[in-house]
């Protein structure tokens, strides 16, 4: 599948009553977004996402309800080396969705109390991309390991699981800490 720049639905034949009206539009694809717009979600991909929508009429005239799942593959940073972790993970997501024509962008507006949050278009072609990323990037966690063993920078900046040479380690010759004598203590 070819990666795309945005994630498009055509709800038109959705919103349209009588002969060529349709119950749902389902769509998917790889989504590659723009680097300003990764940037602003603080994001490095590994791949493009992978997303798949459903969006289905629910009940009233205005009233559908958006179901689907984005899933791809972070860079973050290992807290102890600094090298780049490719993270996956796949996130699912569920909203309501309210039709207002008129309104030019997608629009997640907060649920009050107990009130779901709710989605708002206003153009039959709703690019889904910022809702995908910025679901995509709340879900990721906050910090990774290479691994569990992973042995950090030196003081110097050297990656220790590269070079664990490097290691600084206590020069021979020098006097013992005055808190030596601590580590016997039974406390
Ligand atoms: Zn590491």
């Amino acid at each position: 599948m070819v990666s795309r720049p945005d994630a498009t639905l055509h709800l038109a034949s959705l919103l349209t009553q009588g002969p060529g009206s349709a119950s749902e539009v389902e769509g998917q694809g790889l989504l590659e977004p723009g680097e300003a717009l990764l940037e602003s979600y603080d994001l490095r991909l590994a791949e493009p996402l992978a997303w798949e929508l459903v969006v289905r009429r629910a009940g009233g005239e205005d009233d559908f309800l958006v179901e689907g799942r984005v899933s791809g593959s972070a860079l973050l940073e290992c807290r102890r080396c600094l090298v780049d972790v490719p993270t996956d993970i796949s996130v699912s997501l569920i909203f309501p969705m309210v039709y207002k024509p008129g309104q030019k962008e997608l629009v997640l507006i907060e649920g009050v109390e107990d009130a779901e949050e709710t989605l708002s278009f206003g153009d039959p072609s709703v690019d889904f991309t910022e809702l995908l990323l910025q679901l995509f990037a709340i879900n990721l966690p906050l910090t990774v390991l290479c691994k569990e063993s992973c042995r950090g920078l030196s003081l110097d900046g050297v990656n220790l699981n590269e070079h664990p040479d490097q290691e600084t380690k206590p020069q021979k010759g020098t006097e013992p800490s005055p808190f030596e004598v601590l580590k016997d203590f039974d406390l």
